[in-house]
């Protein structure tokens, strides 16, 4: 049986030795350091000093809490996160690595073969790797930019962090292969797939590519097509999975292809959820009950999962609204359960176009998934912190390197077909799963669960009119990011009415029909009656 809450400070063993960590390089100091800051991480997990050679600060680890140290001293990379197809990367790096962890084979991809060792990583991980020479240090992020990446410069110093509300500090220094952190000034995002190189002193800083999607498409037919996807999807499946994992069900055909490739390998627990308002209840139990898993329904109140807004804006630290209202349920649901290595079908949407099943002409399909898939490495929705709050270790096969590299060179016309979306996946699994799952019509979490229409009844309770309920989220996003990222409040202190409150009425403090009221105390819920 699932337990009701999670507890604090537990964490899942099957995950990666570090879940995050804060750090000051260029520096041996003996303190630790990182912006000054204590560590505010939303990652659960023992919190642990580290310091190496020109590196110092904080982990947050799994329940091995002597592993960094001595991983940091051996191998000189900092590690959070994990890789997958370990063995054949092992093979074409030839050789061997000085020990078994994955910061051992990243640290010996870079020794063996510099630039193009990164250029080989196929996994979910942001990395230190303490460099040597006249480098102070490089920084590494996957190639989806799976694991969010942060870094600010303060005076010949680099503060680096896998949390943006770890970190201050701003010296005005440029830094390739970065952007802004939004309402963070001074603290930017390492982008997906790049290596920063941070030079000693006043050197300038460098960045380069370890991946670009392809942009070019194949011809290979379409059935060939389909047998190739399910051949590297069960791999990335396969590589992903461990002893008591779980794969978050909808009962779609994303999750459900996870879950039966999944069951090719060992029996899976499947988890769904739902509320009291809406559940895809019977979609997940036809998938669990034709693959065979060990099958979880757990039902929330609706009001739990708007509840859990300060959460998934802690954990993705970002101010997209519509993003943040897709994490709900999830981040509901992932309070709910005890720690667990967790496998979604999070991401096969975007490669595939899924998104746009309205879509009927591949020439603008082709269009929107390369303009999406640019810009996916910022998202953050998949940030392994969104999970990582109550001790979980989630990861996305969708997002595993070589299903991304054969998604994103197929045209639009494998992807949308006989008038059916997402069509060389379904033809991928149609003979995995039952056929009412394989051809099921997308519907978005936030719509299965009904959570999209609970937080926009909360804020209507709230005084929104219908109107301005997306304007009234995209406010609340804001306001609620300032809380738990710049101040770092935790989101278990967060007062969500007062936050309603304040949101909606410095909102409407800016709208001419409301610029009269600008002295009217009190909630939206006055103003707007008044
Ligand atoms: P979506 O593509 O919107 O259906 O959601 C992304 C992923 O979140 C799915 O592939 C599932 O892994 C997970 N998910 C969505 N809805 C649920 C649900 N009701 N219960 C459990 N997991 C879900
Ligand atoms: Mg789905």
């Amino acid at each position: 049986m699932i337990p009701d809450v999670a507890t604090p400070d537990v964490v899942t063993p099957d995950g990666p030795p570090v879940r995050g960590f804060a750090v000051t390089v260029g520096d041996s100091g003996t303190a630790p350091a990182a912006g000054g800051c204590a560590p505010a991480f939303l990652t659960t997990g023992p919190v642990r000093e580290i310091a190496g050679a020109g590196l110092r600060g904080w982990a947050v680890t799994g329940p091995d809490a002597a592993a960094p140290d001595a991983a940091l001293a051996r191998t000189g990379v900092l590690l959070c996160g994990e890789l997958y197809h370990r063995d054949r990367l092992l093979d074409t790096i030839g050789g061997e690595p000085d020990g078994d962890s994955d910061a051992d084979l990243v640290a010996h991809a870079w020794r063996t073969l510099g630039r193009g060792g990164l250029r080989l990583l196929n996994g979910r991980f942001a990395a230190v790797i303490l460099a040597g020479g006249d480098r102070a240090a490089l920084l590494v992020t996957d190639h989806a930019g799976g694991v969010p990446l942060f870094v600010a410069a303060d005076r010949g110093r680099w503060h680096v962090a896998t949390e943006a509300k770890c970190l201050r500090g701003d010296d005005g220094r440029p830094v390739p292969g970065t952007r802004p952190t939004p309402r963070r000034p001074g603290v930017r995002q390492v982008r997906g797939a790049t290596a920063v190189e941070l030079p000693g002193v006043a050197e300038p800083v460098r960045s380069w590519p370890t991946w670009t999607p392809p942009q070019h498409r194949s011809t290979v037919a379409a059935d060939v097509a389909a047998v190739r996807l399910r051949g590297v999807l069960d791999d990335a499946v396969r590589t992903r999975i461990g002893p008591g994992c779980a794969v978050v069900l909808s009962g779609g055909v994303d999750s459900g292809a996870v879950t039966a490739l999944a069951a090719r390998h060992t029996t899976p627990r499947t988890i769904t959820m739902g509320t009291e308002v809406a559940d895809e209840f019977a979609a997940a139990r036809a998938v669990a009950e034709h693959v065979g898993t060990d099958h979880h329904e757990v039902r929330l109140r609706s009001a739990d999962v708007t509840a859990a807004l300060p959460w998934a804006v802690a954990a993705a630290e970002i101010v997209d609204a519509e993003v943040v209202e897709y994490l709900l349920p999830l981040v509901a649901l992932y309070r709910r359960l005890p720690p667990t290595r967790l496998l979604t079908g999070y991401g096969a949407d975007i490669p595939l176009g899924g998104m746009h099943r309205q879509e009927r002409s591949p020439t603008t399909l082709d269009e929107t998934i390369t303009a999406e898939i640019a810009e996916v490495d910022v998202l953050n929705e998949m940030s392994p912190v969104v999970g990582g709050f109550a001790g979980h270790w989630a990861t996305h096969p969708y997002w595993d390197r070589e299903v991304l590299d054969l998604l994103l060179g197929l045209p639009a016309t494998r992807k949308l077909r006989d008038g059916t979306d997402k069509w060389v996946l379904r033809a991928a699994v149609a003979a995995d799963l039952p056929a009412a799952t394989a051809y099921r019509a997308k519907l978005g979490v936030h719509e299965g669960s009904g959570s999209q229409s609970a937080w926009t009844a909360a804020l209507r309770e709230h005084g929104v009119p219908a109107d301005a309920v997306a304007a009234a989220k995209t406010a609340v996003v804001a306001a609620c990011h300032d809380e738990v990222v710049a101040r770092r409040v935790h989101p278990a202190d967060v007062d969500l009415d007062a936050l309603y409150s304040t949101a909606l009425y410095s909102t409407a403090l800016h709208s001419t029909a409301l610029a009269g009221l600008g002295t009217v105390p009190g909630p939206l819920v006055e103003a707007t009656a008044g």
